[in-house]
Order: C-alpha cells, then structure tokens, then sequence
C-alpha cells in the first residue's frame, strides 16, 4: 500500500471524518481535524528500512502521508533536507551535540513547502480547484508554486509589508494576490469571507487537516538521521505552530510503530518580543492564547497573533516537557549573521531565533549542553536579504 491513511479525527471532540472529501475543521466542534492512519496495519507490512533506501524527499514517507496513490502527488522536490552537525556553533554554546536541520533547501526556500505539497495534492485529489489563503508571505508563495505545478487556481491575501519575495512569488506563479492593510489576522477576515462568496476552499494552516501532515515529515526525518533516535530537544520557531504539532504527532506515530528508540523530545516554542500569544499563554499556565496586540518583528513568519491550534502547541510543550520563550529583532538579526559565520547557514531570521534561544536556555540552566538539540532552521535568509544590508 501507498499510503495507511484512514480517517480525519476531531482533536477535541473525536469525531470522525473520511478523508476523501473535501473537510477543513470539524463540523461539530470547529476546532483542529488531524489525519489517522491504520498503523497496525503498517507495522505488520512494513519495516522502517524500507524509508531507508528511498529518494531523500518528504514521501518516503508516503505510508504516513494523505496522498493515496503515487499519482495524487504534487511535487517539486520538497523535503529530504540534511540534518547538519552545528560544531562550531556548539563549541562557542558549550554543547556537544547541537544540530541544524536546514529548511532553507526546500523548493520555494522554506519549510512551508512540505505542508503545502501534502495539503494540494490532497486538495486535488479529493476535487478542489480554487485555493485561497490568507499569509504572512512564505506560505502562500508555496501555495503558489504547488497550485502551479498541480495546474490548480490560487488565490492569496497577505500584509502589504511582506517581503517582496513572496509577493513576487506568488504573482509569477501565477496567483491572484490581494495586498492588505495590517496583519495575517486582517488577511484572514477578508479572505474567509472571500472563499464564503465564491466557494473557494481555505487553506489556512490547521483549518484543514493536511499542512500538518507534511510539516510532521520533518520530525520523521530527524529521527531518521539519527539513526532512527528521538533528540532530546527541539527548538522551533512558533508562528502558527503547525511544525510543532505535525513532528509531535509524527514522533507519536513512530512510538506507535516502534520505529524510534527513546522518549519524545522536549519542544521549545521560540516566539519574537513583538508577537507572544504562546509563551505569554505558556507563562500564566494557560490552555489557549490571547490575541496579540498590534503584532510586530522583522521575522514574519512569527507574526501570528493568534494561532488557531494554540491548545495543541501548548499541549505538545507540556506534554513533552518543553518551554516557551522570546527574543528580540536585533537577536535574530545578529544570529543571522553568526550562524552563517560560524556553520555556512544562510538562515532566516525564524530560524536564528532558534540560536539565539538555545544560549538564553543554557545560561538559565533550562538546556542540557550534552543532550541531542535540534535548531529548526524554517527557511533561507535570500527572502530577508534586506536585514543584513
Ligand atoms: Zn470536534
């Protein structure tokens, strides 16, 4: 078999829903529906090496993945990213096993590529045509692309002060982009009520159940690349959280199956001072965020001001032990420019938030210099080359 999915599940109230028709939230509940798979099943036909042996691209996982057939994928190439050993960079934090995993190779230079390939290929599959979606900048530039690729219509809402390489992006693929005046929330609105008038189907992240899935490929290749072990760590940028959600559902899956040995890695969510719905929840013990007023840092992946699947990211840093934490504009900013320095790394301002993050930890106590650490580096500084003029 291709693909073992089975059923779409509600997260809150566990209803079930098939998966081979279009569905964005759960009807009864409206909150966040994640794809179930027969992993029984899996275990009984399939044996982790088989992954091993495949093209390095995120479906090798395709057993753990919505596509149904070979046919139903949308791909440039996205995943299969290298997992780096950060020597230098930990000698200078003191730790003996940091590692970078390097989202910036994906297609359209960010992490943002795999939860859209899995989400329009699956939208394709199950018949829709016309996409839309509200962004901060990189996600609707793969929409973009995938839309493009898979020959399918896309329409884009995004803050007028985005990068001009997003904007740039999806108008040469070929979509329809409308700039607005504030924020992801603001871009929202308007697109909802767009998709609500002419019946277009909304791919905002967690409001349909197959971003995740994609972005859940990156913690299944971590522990791939150790050698089939969970990192003690993992510290991620924490926009919409949908990374934090897919790799600590995708490391479940794996204890599931018995293909990874050790315990789930603590998930450190790092969020920008101007934008801190999740650590300001995480602080005062809360399950769902507040919106966050007048969001703003360099870092527009990160402003996010109110993440809709706030109750799984924070559950997933308790679960597992984790933390929450922020840093400052001009952090990321010179982090930019010490991990590309030090480990050849041309990494987003997200991504260096992780850097910045881990050395506030350690000097806190909160971060074990000898056990395995995970930078999640989201994408590639080419997009925010005006930072470091
Ligand atoms: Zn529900």
């Amino acid at each position: 078999m291709f693909s073992y999915i089975d059923h779409l599940e509600c997260s809150v109230c566990g209803a079930v829903y098939p998966h081979n028709k279009p569905i964005r939230t759960c009807t009864a509940c409206n909150k966040v529906l994640l794809a179930r798979y027969d992993l029984p099943k899996l275990k009984r036909e399939v044996d982790r090496g088989a992954i091993e042996g495949r093209h390095s691209s995120m479906w090798a996982f395709s057993e753990l993945l919505p596509a149904s057939t070979p046919d139903d994928i949308i791909t440039l190439g996205e995943g299969g990213t290298p997992l780096l050993r950060a020597q230098r960079l930990g000698a200078s934090l003191g730790m003996s096993s940091l590692y970078i995993k390097d989202e910036g190779l994906n297609p359209t230079g960010t992490f943002k590529a795999r939860g859209l390939a899995a989400a329009v290929s699956k939208a394709k599959e199950v018949g829709l045509t016309r996409l839309i979606m509200p962004s901060a900048g990189n996600a609707a530039g793969a929409m973009a692309a995938y839309a493009a690729r898979g020959g399918i219509e896309a329409h884009v809402y995004m803050p007028q002060d985005a990068p001009d390489a997003n904007k740039l992006e999806c108008t040469t693929h070929g979509s329809e982009l409308n700039l607005v005046d504030g924020h992801i929330g603001d871009a929202g609105i308007l697109s909802r009520a767009r998709a609500a008038e002419e019946g277009m189907f909304d791919l905002s992240t967690m409001q349909e159940p197959y971003r995740a899935e994609g972005k859940k490929t990156m913690g299944l290749e971590i522990a791939l690349q150790l050698g089939w072990r969970m990192p003690e760590a993992i510290i991620y940028p924490t926009g919409g959280g949908t990374g934090i959600i897919g790799m600590w559902k995708g490391f479940h899956e794996l204890l599931e199956l018995g293909w990874v040995e050790g315990e789930l890695p603590r998930f450190i969510a790092v969020q920008a001072e101007g934008c801190q719905p999740v650590v300001h929840a995480y602080d005062a013990g809360a399950e769902t965020s507040q919106a966050w007023p007048n969001p703003h840092t360099v870092a527009d992946g990160l402003r996010v001001p109110h993440p809709f699947a706030d109750y799984l990211v924070l559950q997933a840093i308790r679960e597992t032990g984790g933390t929450a934490l922020t840093v400052s504009d001009a952090e990321m900013v010179d982090a930019m420019k010490e991990m590309a320095a030090a480990e050849g790394v041309f990494a987003c301002p997200e991504g260096c938030a992780t850097l910045v993050a881990a050395r506030k930890l350690l000097a806190q106590g909160q971060l074990d210099p000898e056990g395995t650490t995970i930078l999640l580096n989201t994408g590639s500084a080419y997009k925010y080359l005006s930072l470091l003029v």
